[in-house]
């Protein structure tokens, strides 16, 4: 998964660029800055490499849901549903924007379920922000069309799967936007780092205008003869970020085939081990691979397997009590424990978060471990890997 694995002399360059010239902001310096638009360039093949017709860069994928959000006309009273299994800045992005988060099952494929999605819609249901999780896609034709038929906003958390696909085309161009990091354990780093993609012209200018103060961008060399069509906040990427992640980006379908050999050995081996089973990938074909994600028959057996893999030398992810991405130990969402209170707090009918209990989730999520694959792995240790979960689990 982690781009990091590979920062070499591309990088090195991209960010030489840029020092060389002192101009390290994205806007404004076209003297100084001689010809160099790292972040203008990141985001054009941002948008060419998934297709997408329009990108902008943020300074965190955090950032981007946000932008995206507010883009989206996702605001105060909002419903947005999200799932529970999912990094904690799907929701905090949703309560940021003055919306409410509200909870619907994930599935086999570790992401929401859309035959859950019914039930969780209300009059005040505006978006859904389906997570494309580890590396691979949530069953985002069904969602796409559960969305279309309901008149609700698409926009996808597609955070920790760039470059992965669905039937051919990018995660992240199902919806109105989609949304990357660029953080420090994702599949290209900038450092810190986010980006929207769009296929729609008015959610993109809305993006960049929110991302920079509400700047139309029309004043051309002097920002101060920019108007300010809507209030929006700083969520800028500096160049130095913006230049990291463009010598990132070049790595990307190198980064995507190291992963896919590693994860297809290492699941072909598993495949012989009684009582495993594996995520369910809608297209198997457009996974990236950072992960590789299965079951154990029962909470008890999943909890030795952790421990066993731990022990031999494979340690895995069990998520079911992990604080960062399961919505069971966020006891800031629980508590609701914000620095200040939202104006939605101030009325009765919040989802009670502190009781809040997914039975379909914990069912799958009891039971399911991963395991990250890293690039640097050589052919030695991918053998003891596989001999590690062979004695782990066999
Ligand atoms: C990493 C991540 C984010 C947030 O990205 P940052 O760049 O760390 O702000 C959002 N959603 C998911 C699913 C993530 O994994």
């Amino acid at each position: 998964m982690p781009g990091f694995e590979l920062f070499s002399d591309e990088e090195r360059k991209q960010v030489n660029d840029v020092l060389k010239t002192g101009v390290l902001f994205r806007y404004g310096f076209e003297g100084a800055r001689n010809g160099h638009f790292k972040a203008l360039e990141f985001e054009k093949k941002l948008a060419q490499i998934t297709g997408a017709g329009f990108s902008h860069l943020c300074s965190s994928g955090t950032a981007a849901l946000c932008t995206a959000l507010a883009a989206c006309g996702i605001g105060a009273g909002d419903e947005v549903i999200v799932p529970p299994f999912t990094f904690v800045a799907t929701f905090e992005a949703v309560i940021q924007a003055g919306a409410i988060p509200v909870f619907v099952d994930i599935d086999q494929t570790l992401c929401l379920d859309p035959d859950r999605l019914e039930a969780a819609v209300t009059p005040r249901t505006k978006a859904v922000v389906p997570v494309h999780m580890c590396g691979a896609m949530a069953r985002i034709d069904e969602i796409k069309a559960f969305c279309d038929k309901k008149g609700l906003v698409l926009l996808e958390d597609a955070c920790q799967s760039l470059g992965a696909r669905f039937r051919g085309s990018h995660l992240g161009t199902f919806g109105k936007a989609g949304c990357f990091s660029f953080d420090s354990v994702k599949t290209v780093t900038c450092g810190e780092g986010g980006g929207i993609i769009t296929n729609d012209q008015n959610i993109y200018t809305r993006c960049a205008q929110y991302a920079d103060h509400g700047h139309d961008h029309l004043g051309g060399p002097d920002r101060g003869a920019d108007d300010h069509p809507i209030m929006g906040t700083n969520y800028r990427l500096s160049e130095l970020n913006a230049a990291v992640g463009l010598g990132q980006l070049g790595k990307l379908d190198r980064i995507i085939e190291i992963q896919t050999k590693n994860k297809a050995a290492i699941k072909d081996a598993m495949k012989k081990i009684d009582g495993v089973t594996f995520r369910a990938l809608p297209d198997p074909d457009g996974d990236s691979a950072t992960f590789l994600s299965f079951f154990m028959p029962t909470q008890g057996q999943a909890e030795q397997a952790a421990k066993k893999l731990a022990e031999n030398g494979a340690p895995c992810a069990y998520w079911y009590n992990n604080n960062w991405h399961y919505y069971k130990e966020w006891h800031h969402l629980k508590g609701m424990k914000r620095a200040a209170r939202l104006p939605f707090e101030l009325s009765s009918d919040l989802p009670d978060y502190a009781g809040l209990v997914l039975e379909q989730s914990d069912d799958i999520m009891k039971r399911t471990l991963s395991m990250q694959i890293m690039l640097s792995w050589t052919a030695d240790d991918m053998d003891e890997r596989i001999q590690a979960v062979l004695n782990a689990l066999g």
